[in-house]
């Protein structure tokens, strides 16, 4: 159901900008899981997008700190002086990317970075590329700021990522952005330098066209992929890239609501006009701590690693090991999705036939109380995400129930 049939039936007209945006289908499961957890049943979430850690001792006491010395206040529009440091010093560092503190925004989340961006740039019928499988909320942002998102569809075959020639059939006159996630949400796949290489290349061509990329799983890739950011790789494509991220998932910082980017003076101007009229400025709480978070110790993210990569790793192998089931190895994120065709056209214990991969994700909560995604939700079918941020001994039961629920399966 979309927003606006949900709304109208209280009685009220929403605006049109909302008519095609839907409920999100991962919180239409989380809620429904969530119910079926209150009425008694064990209910195993596989769904949420947060890592399972705990934001770092050092940035909560950071926070205490700037609460204490009276950083209750108002900030700066787009960012404090020592955040807009500390993520300069960031992109330097890390990114080997050198941006000024004026080509730097921090907003409430990656996710208004993304609608700051959209909103300040995007015309009625402009449109965006946006590969899928990809993190819903691309498109929903770009329709409610009138844009038109041009979906791509890549499987697995192609490493769930954007190969050139599909770049090139996909530019119009009308394009404005191409976006582009690594690693991803939903699959997990990540683009190596040689993989970016001729999408930059491509873009080098199309003057008209922006790259906006979202690096917020940076921090979480696994074995030896090295993640880079395309301006790294070619410094001329930064006139017209916005790079994104944020601290929500590298220091488990959901809640305090920081992202940030880096991208050309004037973009950033414009993304400051929109904050400066829906937000005023992002928590001054949170910013000092996300100041820490940057600027701190940055060794225990190795260990979260670590302890990522053995659940990927369980995860995988488990889910190869069920007849219809089958599971790329991610690059990175806290994700895997699976492919899930051997298992359609099959009937339930409960006489019903397979169809997509929601009748599939419907049966695993349903029979299972397991909790997945279906890769519908993620514009690509039949697929389903399973979200590894959770405990192994977790991970295993709800393996376990995978695999019987598909062994229970007929043809
Ligand atoms: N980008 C991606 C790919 C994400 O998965 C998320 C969170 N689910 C975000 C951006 C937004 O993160 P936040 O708003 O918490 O910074």
């Amino acid at each position: 159901m979309t927003v606006s049939a949900k709304i109208e039936e209280a009685g009220f007209r929403p605006a049109s900008r909302i008519a095609s945006v839907s409920v999100s289908k991962i919180l239409q499961i989380g809620a429904k899981a969530a119910a079926m957890k209150r009425d008694g049943l064990p209910v195993i979430i596989l769904g949420a997008g947060e890592p399972d850690f705990d934001t770092p001792d050092n940035v909560k006491d950071a926070a205490k700190r700037a609460i204490d010395a009276g950083e209750t206040k108002y900030t700066a529009l787009d960012g404090t002086p020592a955040l807009k440091k500390a993520i300069v010093e960031k992109f330097r560092r890390e990114n080997g990317v050198d941006y000024t503190t004026e080509e730097v925004t921090v907003a409430t989340g990656a996710k208004q970075i993304l609608f700051n961006a959209f909103m300040a740039s995007i015309d009625p019928g402009d449109e965006v590329i946006i590969p899928t499988p990809y993190w819903t909320s691309y498109s929903d942002i770009v329709e409610i700021c009138g844009g038109v998102s041009v979906l791509i569809p890549c499987d697995a075959k192609a490493g769930f990522r954007l190969q050139a020639e599909q770049l090139e059939k996909a530019i119009t006159p009308k394009t404005r952005w191409v976006l582009l996630n690594s690693p991803s949400n939903p699959s997990g796949a990540a683009y190596s330098a040689e993989d970016y290489r001729p999408l930059l290349d491509m873009l080098l061509r199309h003057p008209h066209v922006w790259l906006m990329v979202d690096d917020m799983y940076e921090h979480i890739t696994y074995d030896d992929f090295a993640f880079v950011t395309p301006v790294a790789i070619e410094p001329r494509l930064k006139e017209r890239t916005l790079t994104i991220n944020g601290v929500s998932k590298a220091y488990a910082m959901t809640g305090w609501r920081i992202g940030y980017a880096g991208g050309p003076k004037a973009l950033i101007k414009a993304m400051a006009v929109i904050q400066s009229q829906a937000t005023s400025c992002p928590s001054s709480v949170s910013q000092a701590a996300s100041v820490e978070a940057l600027n701190g110790p940055q060794d225990f993210l190795k260990d979260r690693r670590d302890s990522f990569r053995r659940r990927r790793d369980l995860v995988v192998s488990r889910l190869n090991a069920i007849d219809g089931l089958e599971c790329r190895t991610p690059e990175g994120a806290f994700y895997t999705f699976s492919g899930c065709s051997g298992v359609l056209g099959k009937t339930t214990p409960m006489g019903k036939t397979l169809e997509a991969d929601q009748d599939f994700t419907d049966y695993l909560l349903e029979e299972a109380h397991v909790a997945v995604v279906p890769g519908s939700a993620f514009g690509l079918s039949p697929y389903f995400r399973i979200s590894y941020a959770t405990s192994e001994t977790e991970l295993v039961e709800a393996l376990d129930r995978i695999e019987r629920a598909c062994a229970a399966l007929r043809t």
